[in-house]
């Protein structure tokens, strides 16, 4: 065994990862990166098609970025933000509530406390990763909603299958047994909703057809009456949710469920109508992965403005772990006050607003805006959709859905019954091993399949990412 992945076996921990089968084998040691490839220290080469978990953007040693970050490093890397200010945390600030903001979003006029109307993100908070930046929009949540007097206790509602990282306050706003119920001692109780998740919907009447269920998908949007129901019954116990908690566009880690178009408009008009706040985890859909028009992130899509923004991943381009929750004036306030009153938001890390991280998104920022960037993505979400369509031949192919530039295919025993392949068959994960002997690396989320290929993947390489997956696929009926 090579010396490092020996050293790995020895000493390394790894997430979300059964390390007895871990150990069962050499792991790849990656070691070097170009563009959509990834080089081990074999010298073997694979395509990276989930954008190392879903967070680098325009590929890997990307020219501008590590300029960026050289000539950050020859200034300074790091300062506090506790008690100062810095260069590039400012900078970063700017740019994102400009782009995050719809484009018909509002500066309130005089703020004041209670559920704001037409909120306006004017305010960042900076932390380190998706789980932090949930932590904040939770704590900054439920804390107006006890300063505005809307509850004494406040609850939170999010969607089944919801995941918003792994710190406990995260952890309590999922809602996926196989990773959560373990430590459901730890958390506080939310409440969740019906996700509309079109292929397996309980109120969709459609017999299976090969295309994506949204398109055949038979209901009455039940899932958004059901959604209205929750409100209306918790506002009957008089004690009104304090936040509705969303991934916009597509659930993630749920299983990259997305959503049928008008569902997130509808559902934000539902929460608002009910005075609940809107919290945006956009940790996975952000800068521009769920498509372009009409902006780099996927709430744009359907014109909503939430009252928070978490943001990850993709803040840095994938090269730095940095964060960031946007937030309202009207939030903000909230919490100023006379030093002695104590109103201030207690809360901070270390790393909050590394100058490195700031270098790195800003130039991240600048590249995504570019026309190239954006003429790029359109392009790639095409071909993708082009040679997605072949996988609808093979029999153990269930759904095919996707969304900008990020896909999910899951897997079933047989198309025509949607049986679903028993978890402890491995059905995914015996997929992707295949693929990664055919140089194409990615990770299932139980039976589905994600491809998410960074944003400079070439047609070439989709090419190759999709026969992979497609011939991976054929092994299962062996
Ligand atoms: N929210 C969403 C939607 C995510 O997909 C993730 C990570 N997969 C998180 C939050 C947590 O992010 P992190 O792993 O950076 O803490």
């Amino acid at each position: 065994m090579n010396r490092l992945a020996a050293l790995d076996h020895r000493y390394v921990w790894h997430p979300f990862t059964q390390m007895k089968d871990w150990l069962k084998r050499e792991p790849i040691v990656i070691v070097e990166g170009q563009g959509a490839v990834l080089r081990d220290v074999q010298g073997r080469e694979y395509l990276d098609a989930n954008s190392s978990i879903w967070t680098n953007l325009h590929g890997h040693n990307h020219p501008r970025i590590n300029n960026a970050i050289q000539r950050q490093l020859k200034k300074i890397a790091h300062s506090s933000a506790l008690g100062l200010a810095n260069e590039r945390a400012s900078l970063l600030a700017e740019k994102l509530v400009s782009a995050a903001n719809h484009r018909e979003a509002r500066r309130a006029g005089e703020p004041k406390l209670g559920p704001p109307s037409a909120p306006y993100f004017e305010k960042v908070f900076f932390s380190d990763d998706g789980s932090t930046a949930m932590e904040v929009a939770l704590k900054l949540a439920y804390e107006y909603a006890r300063r505005s007097g809307r509850s004494k206790h406040p609850k939170f509602l999010s969607l089944e299958g919801a995941y918003h990282g792994d710190t406990v306050g995260a952890v309590a706003l999922g809602h996926i047994d196989l990773f959560h119920k373990a430590y459901s001692g730890l958390l506080f109780k939310t409440d969740k909703a019906a996700a509309p998740y079109c292929y397996r919907c309980r109120y969709n009447q459609a017999k299976p057809e090969r295309a994506d269920a949204r398109e055949y998908r038979k209901c009455n949007w039940e899932c958004l009456d059901k959604l209205g129901q929750k409100f209306s019954k918790q506002k009957k116990n008089c004690n009104s949710y304090a936040a509705f908690v969303v991934e916009p566009l597509i659930q993630g880690a749920a299983g990259m469920i997305p959503q049928p178009t008008g569902w997130l408009k509808r559902a934000g008009e539902i929460a608002r109508g009910h005075g609940a706040l809107l919290i945006a985890d956009e940790v996975m859909t952000g800068f521009g992965r769920t498509g372009n028009a009409p902006g780099l992130f996927a709430c744009q899509h359907e014109g909503v403005q939430p009252d928070f923004m978490a943001l990850a991943k993709g803040l840095t381009g994938g090269y730095l772990p940095m964060a960031a929750t946007l937030t309202t004036q009207q939030i903000f306030d909230a919490f100023l006050g006379e030093y002695h009153e104590f109103k201030t938001f207690f809360h901070g890390h270390s790393y909050t607003g590394n100058q490195l991280g700031a270098a790195a998104a800003l130039a991240s920022l600048e590249i995504l805006q570019s026309a190239a960037s954006i003429r790029s993505r359109t392009s790639l979400q095409k071909t993708m959709q082009g040679e997605l369509k072949g996988l609808w031949d093979l029999p153990n192919v269930g759904d095919i859905r996707q969304v900008g530039l990020i896909a999910g295919i899951e897997l079933v025993k047989d198309w025509r019954t949607r049986e679903p392949f028993d978890l402890r068959d491995r059905a995914g994960i015996r997929v992707c091993e295949v693929m990664a002997k055919r140089g194409v690396l990615t990770r299932p989320i139980g039976n589905v399949v994600v491809l998410m290929p960074p944003y400079c993947t070439t047609d070439e390489q989709v090419k190759q990412m999709v026969a992979a997956l497609g011939e991976a696929i054929e092994t299962l009926k062996r």
